[in-house]
């Protein structure tokens, strides 16, 4: 992902450029597994993006600071396209899901 001609690096992503983060354990990414947190700043785009209206709502916002926190700290989680997750997670080991949604204007 670029911005300025720059290409991103996980340490240039800040709590307020994530318009979500999802949590979950891994499979379907619907929310039957896990859960969405919005960041209220972003949240007309991540409804447009994801295609239905999902509400923010008091500690969204801290559950993004932690899940980009967890990310960061992830020596595998990586930027792909405009979503940071992680690559390789441990099926057998029953490892949670991470995922934080970029916001990108449209
Ligand atoms: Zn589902």
């Amino acid at each position: 992902m670029m911005k300025d001609g720059k290409l991103l690096t996980l340490e240039d992503i800040t709590p307020e450029m994530i318009k979500e983060v999802y949590t979950g354990k891994q499979g379907c990414m619907c929310g039957c597994k896990g859960r969405y947190y919005v960041n209220p700043a972003h949240r007309e785009q991540a409804d447009k993006d994801r295609g239905y209206s999902m509400p923010s709502g008091p500690g969204h916002m801290k559950m993004v600071k932690k899940v980009l926190n967890i990310l960061k700290k992830d020596g595998r989680a990586a930027i792909e396209d405009n979503y940071i997750c992680v690559d390789g997670l441990d099926l057998d080991a029953g490892e949670r899901n991470y995922v934080a949604y970029i916001n990108v204007p449209s």
